[in-house]
Parts: structure tokens; sequence; C-alpha cells
């Protein structure tokens, strides 16, 4: 399987990937999250286990299951990192406790190494019996509510390591830390290269007009994506040139706001049929391929933000993308040579002109961006940099790092 991504990925993230997976044959590595579809972590999850089996190392996926109490609670702490006024009082703490421990009773624990996905699953290393543990944050915690991170600060002290994607969510914890941005699987229905007819087939049945420019935004319906700010800033574009509007998103079944926003982002569009707004069942992953390569301008006009995988599934497309100064963004986009960051509706608006008025610029930042994204954000360089924590934290302390 990894030999289908020579002559994709960089050559040198191959080599060193093989490598570790010698050193880890055979070996038990355990990812557990809260959702099999929707969101970022889903996404790589999905590609990521099938590629770590490949290369003979035995890993697993589990899920953890709780009611939806608990998924209001992880949704409050999860906009409570992201730098929201909330209150989690201790019965919610309480709470998020005993799910994770009946999920314990539920879950087979017992890896060589254990990677847990944000804060949903985080208790579950109260019950850990052995092996090594990471806890991996996928969001943006560059202003986190003290109060929150405090109270996730017990559990965290438990774990071996943790992971971040960006150098400033890191926190100041007495347990090794490590960085690690997301990653795209190229080869994936999501983001392989498609013909023609398959991109025209997706378009037509979603009714997305062809015959004028496309604006796009891809995302759950959450908030911190700023669906409302896209929509303002397609208005003020509108004036000056005519434009559709496309804002497609999934549910996820950890969140339970996007049913609320969806309904807020409706009436904001009020009718205005140059605005389509898809609810796409989870894994269309063809057709927001296929919209992501029909796009004229690409936005992830986000807020706040984990990483934007919505960004790095553009740009491998060759799409110069318009997105939000904040969190794993600014990491992807180089502003001005291969798409642009923003501040704010107006400044969104005036870089979707741009990219219109300037067909031949567009072109020249989306080959960059392609280019970015290879050398730096596919899921061959995210499972080499997997499997290196886990080497390192097994093998701290021991002069073995010598591949
Ligand atoms: N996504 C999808 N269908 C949708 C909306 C999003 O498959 O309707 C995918 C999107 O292509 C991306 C992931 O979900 O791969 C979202 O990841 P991102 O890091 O952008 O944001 P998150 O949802 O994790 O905050």
């Amino acid at each position: 399987m990894i030999a289908k991504y020579a002559g994709i990925a960089p050559k040198g993230d191959l080599i060193v990937l093989l490598k570790l997976a010698e050193k880890l044959h055979k070996r038990s590595f355990l990812h557990v999250n809260s959702t099999r579809e929707g969101g970022g972590v889903a996404e790589i999850l999905q590609r990521m286990i099938p590629i770590l089996q490949s290369l003979g190392v035995d890993a697993r996926w589990e899920v953890i299951e709780g009611d939806p109490t608990f998924y209001e609670i992880t949704k409050k702490i999860h906009n409570a990192l992201q730098g929201n006024p909330e209150t989690i009082t201790r019965e919610m703490w309480e709470h998020h406790f005993e799910v994770n421990k009946a999920n314990a009773e539920r879950i087979n624990l017992g890896a060589d190494a254990v990677l847990i996905h944000d804060p949903q699953p985080g208790p579950l290393v109260e019950f850990r019996t052995g092996g090594t543990w990471i806890w991996r944050c996928h969001i943006d915690i560059s202003n986190p509510s003290k109060q929150v991170s405090k109270a996730l600060g017990r559990y965290a002290d438990k774990y071996d390591g943790m992971i971040f994607s960006v150098a400033k969510f890191a926190q100041a914890l007495p347990i090794d830390k490590f960085i690690i941005p997301p990653s795209i699987d190229p080869l994936s229905e999501k983001n392989r290269e498609l013909t023609g007819e398959e991109i025209n087939e997706a378009v037509e049945r979603l009714n997305i007009p062809g015959d004028r420019p496309i604006i796009l935004q891809v995302s759950r319906f959450d908030r911190f994506k700023d669906p409302v700010g896209v929509i303002r800033a397609y208005r003020m574009v509108k004036k000056y040139n005519d434009c559709v509007l496309v804002l497609a998103g999934s549910p996820a079944t950890d969140d339970p706001e996007g049913a609320a926003v969806l309904e807020e982002v409706k009436e904001f569009a009020a009718g205005d049929k140059d605005v389509h707004i898809l609810l796409l069942p989870p894994f269309s992953d063809r057709d927001i391929n296929a919209l992501q390569r029909v796009a004229d301008v690409v936005l992830q006009k986000s807020l706040k933000e984990g990483f934007g995988l919505t960004v790095a599934e553009a740009m491998w497309k060759g799409k110069p993308v318009i997105g939000g100064f904040v969190g794993g963004i600014p990491l992807q986009i180089v502003h001005g040579v291969n798409g642009f960051l923003v501040n704010s509706v107006e400044g969104t608006a005036f870089r979707i002109r741009q990219l219109l008025n300037h067909r031949e610029l567009a072109a020249r930042m989306g080959q960059k961006a392609r280019e970015y994204v290879r050398t730096n954000f596919l899921i061959t360089r995210q499972v080499r940099d997997y499997l290196a924590v886990w080497y390192a934290l097994e093998n701290k302390g021991k002069s073995v790092f010598v591949l």
C-alpha cells in the first residue's frame, strides 16, 4: 500500500516511515476518539488505520459512546477550550468521567501505544494498564478557558506525552510535548484526481450552476467556521462580480449544535437562490472532491481552527485558499504566496475579488499551494511522525535512536 505513495509523497518521508515501521512491527497501536464520521479527526483515522496495518503495525480504532448529555458537555468543553465563556459544573465533569469509565469497561484498552484524540475520551487514561499513552489535541487552544484547561490538566499529567498541531497551542505541562500537524491522504476518494465526467456528474446532481464563478466553503455547521461571515463576504462581492456561493456541510455525531447553526445560516441566506446550502450525507467524499475542484475560490473563514483539513484539501487541488488568520490555518497558507490570510469580512471580500479578477495570479498561487501540501501535509509524513513519537517515548533515556 505504501508503495502507491512513491512519486507523490516526499521520498525522505517514506524511507523514515518504513524504517520506523520495521522497528514497531507487529506492535499494537490503539486510537480512540468520539465519532466515526464527521470532522477532521475521523477523516484522518479512516485513512491512517489501514496504512498502519499495511505497514505491519497492529493498529486499531475505537470510538467512545455517550448519552446526549455527554456530547452537550464535551461540546461545551470544546467551546471553552477554543475561548468561549462556558460554565462546566462539577456534576458535568463527573458525568464526563463516568461515561469514560463505562467506556473503559467496554473497550479493550490494552495496547503497546494508545493515542487518545481530543478531550472527550481524555479521562480514559485513569484506566491505563500498560503501554505508552499519548494525548492528541486537535483543537485551537491558543486562548483556552483557564478553568477548563486546569480541570483537564489533571488527566494530562497522567499521559506520557502530548501532541499539538501548532506550537503556540502547547501548554506548560510536566510531560513531553510534540508538534505534529494533521495531514490529508492524496489517494483517498476526497483527494484523488477526478475525471471531468466525474466532476460534472457531481456538480449537476448537486444543482450547482456552471455559468458563474463558484465560491466554496466546506465545513461542519459550527459558529467557529463563521458561515454567516462567509455569506456577508459573498454579498459584498456580489455587488461587483456575479457569482454563486456554496456552503457544504454534514453533521458530526459528536456535535449537538450543528442543526441550530444550520438553521441560523439558512435564515441568514434568506432564500438567495445563488446561495447553495448543501447538507451532505456522511462520506460524500467524491462530491466534496468535485466541489473543491470546480470552485473558483475556496474559503475557510474560521474564527478558531485546530488545523483546518479543508484548507490542505483545496490547496492540494491547486486552489489558493482564503483562510482566517487563526489556529493551524497560517501553518498552511503563506500569505500572498499560496493563498491569503484574512481577519475580517471586508478583507475576505477584497481577496475573493482579487482572485476572481486576476485568474493568472490565482493559478500561480494554486500551483504553489499544491506543492506546499505535497511537502508538508501528506498523510505519510503524519504516520511517520506518530510512529516517531511512540518510538521516542518508549525508548526515552536509552541511546537507541539509530534508524
Ligand atoms: N467534511 C466532510 N463533509 C462535510 C464537511 C466537512 O467530509 O460536509 C470533511 C472535510 O472535507 C474535512 C473534515 O471534514 O476533511 C473537516 O476537517 P477540518 O479540520 O477542516 O475541521 P473540523 O471539522 O475537524 O473542525
